[in-house]
C-alpha cells in the first residue's frame, strides 16, 4: 500500500505525518524547491521576511499540541493579541485571539514538520489520473493537498474529485516586502486596512520576528493583484504609496520584494474538511474550510487518519 502526497505545504505535510505515524508508506512531490507553500518565507536584506501568511492562530487541541512543540523548540512565539484597524484616517485596536509568528519565518515551521519524511522537492506532478495513476505510477491512494485550482489542472475533467473543485473561485494577492533605513512608523505589530482601494494589510516583520528590522510586508486587495497578475512587480509603486501615505513615513525604501499569490485564498468557506473518493483520490488543504493555516493543517491531519484507517481496514480484511 502506498500514498502520495502532491504538495508539500502545511496540509500536505500533515496529511504525511499521520500516515507515517500510522506505519503506511508515505511519498511527498512538491514541485518548488522549498516545502512550505504559501508559509512562505524568503531571505531579503539578510534576514527571514514571512511573503505569504502573516501569523497563525491556535484552536484546536491537536494543533495546539503541535504549536508547544514549536514554542519549546525556539521555532514559534505567541505574538500579539491585538492588531490595529485602519479605515478611512481612523485608527483603532482589534482584540482577538493570540497571533503566532515564527523567528525564523512561517516556513521553518513546515520544515520542522517534513523531519523524517521522504519528500522529493522539485518534482512537480502533472497528471492523477484513474486508479489512481500519479505520473503514470499506480498508487494506492492520491493526496493533493493544495488550492482548487492547482488540483484541478492535474486531475480529468470527468474525475468524481474534479466535481468536488469545480466552480469555486479564489482571490489572488501580492505581497510587497520593503524595508527602510531606520523605523519610521509608530508600532503595529499589523494592521488590517479596510475598504482600501489597494491594502487589506501591513505588517512589521521585524515586529514579529523580534529582531525589530524596520521591514514591513503589505498585502494587496485582491483587485490590485488581478490588475497586476501579468506584471507583479509593477504593484509595488501603487503598495508601497499607499503604506508610505496610510503610516506617513516620508522616506522611501531600501529595498522592496515582491511575490504574486496566484491562488492566496478561497472566496468561499467549505464545511467538510477534506475529500477522500472511492477512487483513492483525496484533497486536502485550506479550501477544505477556512483561508488559515490551522485549518489547512486540521484538514491534511484528519485526511491523513482517515486514509489509515482505510488502508488499516483494507489490509484486516485482506488478511
Ligand atoms: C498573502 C497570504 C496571506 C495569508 N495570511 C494568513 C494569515 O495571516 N493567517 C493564516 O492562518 N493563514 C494565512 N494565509 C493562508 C495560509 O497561508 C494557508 O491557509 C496555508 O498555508 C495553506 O496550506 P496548504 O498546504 O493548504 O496549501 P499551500 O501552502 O498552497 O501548499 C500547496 C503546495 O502544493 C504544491 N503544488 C501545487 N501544485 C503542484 C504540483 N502539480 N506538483 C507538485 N506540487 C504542487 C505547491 O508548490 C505548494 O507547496 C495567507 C495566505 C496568503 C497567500
Amino acid at each position: 500500500m502506498t500514498v502520495v502526497v502532491v504538495g508539500a505545504g502545511v496540509a500536505g505535510l500533515a496529511c504525511a505525518v499521520e500516515l507515517a505515524a500510522a506505519g503506511v508508506p508515505v511519498r511527498v512531490l512538491e514541485r518548488s524547491d522549498v516545502v512550505g507553500g504559501r508559509m512562505a518565507t524568503a531571505d531579503v536584506a539578510g534576514r527571514p521576511v514571512d511573503l505569504g501568511a502573516a501569523y497563525f492562530t491556535v484552536r484546536d487541541p491537536g494543533f495546539a499540541e503541535v504549536v508547544a512543540r514549536w514554542e519549546t523548540a525556539g521555532l514559534a512565539r505567541p505574538w500579539t493579541d491585538e492588531l490595529a484597524v485602519l479605515a478611512g484616517g481612523s485608527r483603532d485596536r482589534a482584540p482577538g485571539p493570540m497571533r503566532w509568528a515564527a523567528p525564523g519565518g512561517l516556513r521553518s515551521l513546515v520544515e520542522e514538520l517534513a523531519t523524517d519524511l521522504p519528500v522529493q522537492l522539485s518534482h512537480e506532478v502533472h497528471r492523477v489520473g484513474p486508479g489512481p495513476v500519479v505520473d503514470g505510477e499506480p498508487v494506492d491512494v492520491a493526496v493533493l493537498a493544495m488550492p482548487d485550482p492547482q488540483a484541478l489542472r492535474l486531475l480529468d475533467p470527468d474525475a468524481p474529485a474534479a466535481a468536488e473543485l469545480a466552480e469555486r473561485r479564489w482571490r489572488p494577492v501580492i505581497a510587497v516586502a520593503a524595508g527602510w533605513a531606520e523605523r519610521e512608523w509608530e508600532r503595529l505589530p499589523a494592521a488590517f486596512v479596510n475598504d482600501h482601494p489597494v491594502l487589506s494589510l501591513v505588517a512589521d516583520d521585524g515586529d514579529r520576528r523580534g529582531d525589530d528590522a524596520p521591514v514591513l510586508v503589505a498585502h494587496s486587495t485582491g483587485e490590485v493583484a488581478a490588475a497586476h497578475r501579468r506584471d507583479p512587480e509593477g504593484a509595488a509603486v501603487p503598495v508601497l504609496a499607499a503604506v508610505r501615505d496610510l503610516l506617513g513615513l516620508t522616506a522611501p525604501p531600501q529595498w522592496t520584494h515582491v511575490r504574486y499569490w496566484p491562488h492566496g485564498a478561497p472566496l468561499a468557506d467549505r464545511e467538510r474538511p477534506f475529500h477522500l473518493g472511492d477512487d483513492g483520490v483525496a484533497l486536502a488543504g485550506d479550501g477544505w474550510g477556512s483561508a488559515r493555516i490551522e485549518t489547512a493543517w486540521r484538514s491534511g491531519t484528519l485526511l491523513g487518519q482517515a486514509v489509515a484507517q482505510r488502508i488499516g481496514a483494507r489490509a484486516a480484511g485482506g488478511a
